[in-house]
């Protein structure tokens, strides 16, 4: 069964995603496998979304991101 970053939800079976740390991609962490700030996630999120969806304005893609984060275990508040 495929495991997912719990930070961005990428598959971790990927090479190209696989990182130091078990449960997050090596986009989501630094080079000893530590989670990065929310803020940076959030901006690469950001960017991935404005990506894939030309149009979009910065804002709608950060309020998304910020959607999109609630439904990560690493990031999810309750
Ligand atoms: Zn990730």
């Amino acid at each position: 069964m495929d495991k997912f970053c719990e930070s961005c939800a990428v598959p971790l079976s990927a090479p190209d995603f696989k990182g130091p740390a078990e449960q997050y991609c090596k986009y989501c962490t630094d080079e000893k496998g530590n989670l990065q700030p929310q803020e940076v996630i959030l901006g690469g999120i950001t960017q991935w979304l404005k990506s894939w969806q030309p149009g979009i304005t910065p804002e709608q893609a950060k309020a998304r991101a910020e959607h999109y984060m609630q439904a990560m275990p690493a990031w999810a508040n309750d």
